[in-house]
Parts: structure tokens; C-alpha cells; sequence
């Protein structure tokens, strides 16, 4: 099937999904956004208010620094994909419950096998205990590890970073080095590594290169 039809299948699932009680205070279901052939995908706790009332991802005040992360990244919204762990807002964001977590599980594993990412990057620790068990976040943020088919980095959640001021330089350092990151996890994935110019760039190279001659 091909993944955006497998995406779309996905979401309509999920919005109608009653395997959690999370259902129960569900406006809005979230499933995620993104284009289905996405290299990078996020994949952060679950929604919020105002996630609840749209119907899509960060779009609240952890929503603005993630667009000003990705900024440091050279990425937009338009090219990542975007989820969550759990697809409906816990009530008064309280943290995910373990059935919660189990129940919602394949729905983000189905996401993961139909984009096939190069890079799972993690926000938080519910996302990072997906794929690094016990591992502590300061320990480990902004590391890339192999796991399976794909690299995944697990970083700070932008509201744990908005509310604890430390946090920042880390969270804007591990986004800063995301392009690299994937292209090395491109090169070891055997995919093209298409090295993106930004215009001002292109533009102040142009006269340089004219000075030369
Ligand atoms: N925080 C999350 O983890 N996910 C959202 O979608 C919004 C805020
Ligand atoms: Fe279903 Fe996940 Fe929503 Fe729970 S959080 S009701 S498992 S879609």
C-alpha cells in the first residue's frame, strides 16, 4: 500500500479509536503531520490543549520554539513529519499512563514502517523509552544511534526546555547538528545526500566566485 494511503488510513483510525481512556476527553484526535515520504520524523508525548482543539501537533507554545528549532536545523514543517506517542490529549496533559502508552503503540509503529525515515528524532522521555529503556536524557541527548533500519536521536522536549532555561543551549546545540546527522545517516543508509544550499547563501557566493576572475 502505498504510505500516504497507509497514513490516511492510519488517522482514521485513530479518530475513531476507543482502545485507551484517553478517548473518553478526546475533541480532536492527533495524529501526526507530515508528508508520507519524510526523512526526518519527531515524535513527541501527546497533545495539548490546543492540539485537542486542532487536530494537529505542536501547534501551541512548545509548537512555536519546535518551528524555531527546526529553523536551526534548515528544515520546515512542510518537509518533517511529525507525531506522538499518544494520539489524544491526557486530561490536564498529565503524563501518558503504561496502558496508554501500550495501547496507542501500533498506531506510531504503523506510521514509522509506512514513512521508513532515515531519522526517528525523539522529544522527551516517553518518546526516547521507546527505543533507548532506562536511558537518561542528559546522558544521551543529541546522540545518533543505529536501531535497525534507521538512526534515532533522542532530544529534550521544547517545553522542558522552554520551562527550564538550562535546557535551551542543548536543545538549539542538538538541532544545530541535525544536518549532519543526517547526512551521515544517509551515507550509512546508502541514501543520496542531497546537500541543500539556502538562497543567501547561494547569493553570497555568486559575487565571490565573480571576484575571482
Ligand atoms: N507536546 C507534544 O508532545 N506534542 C504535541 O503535539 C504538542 C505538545
Ligand atoms: Fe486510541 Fe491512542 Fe487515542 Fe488511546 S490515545 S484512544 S489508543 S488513538
Amino acid at each position: 500500500m502505498p504510505a500516504e494511503q497507509a497514513l490516511s488510513r492510519i488517522a482514521k483510525k485513530v479518530s475513531t479509536c476507543t482502545q485507551c481512556a484517553l478517548h473518553e476527553s478526546r475533541k480532536m484526535s492527533v495524529p501526526g503531520d507530515g508528508p508520507a515520504d519524510a526523512e526526518i520524523m519527531f515524535i513527541g508525548e501527546g497533545p495539548g490543549f490546543h492540539e485537542n482543539e486542532q487536530g494537529h501537533p505542536f501547534v501551541g507554545a512548545s509548537g512555536k520554539f519546535l518551528d524555531q528549532l527546526l529553523a536551526q536545523a534548515g528544515v520546515t514543517r512542510a518537509e518533517v513529519f511529525i507525531a506522538n506517542v499518544v494520539k489524544c490529549r491526557p486530561p490536564g496533559n498529565r503524563d501518558p499512563q503504561p496502558d496508554e502508552l501500550a495501547a496507542c503503540h501500533k498506531y506510531l509503529e504503523a506510521q514509522i514502517e509506512a514513512i521508513n525515515p532515515s531519522i526517528i528524532v525523539t522529544l522527551g522521555r516517553f518518546s526516547m523509552n521507546k527505543f533507548f529503556p532506562g536511558a537518561k536524557i542528559s546522558a544521551v541527548h543529541g546522540q545518533m544511534k543505529k536501531i535497525g533500519e534507521r538512526f534515532v536521536i533522542p532530544m529534550f522536549h521544547p517545553a522542558a526546555a522552554l520551562h527550564q532555561a538550562a535546557l535551551k543551549p542543548s536543545i538549539l546545540g542538538d538541532f544545530a547538528k541535525l544536518p549532519e546527522q543526517l547526512n551521515e545517516a544517509r551515507r550509512a543508509l546508502g541514501r543520496a545526500v542531497v546537500e541543500k544550499r539556502k538562497p543567501a547563501e547561494a547569493q553570497d557566493e555568486a559575487p565571490k566566485q565573480l571576484g575571482l576572475f
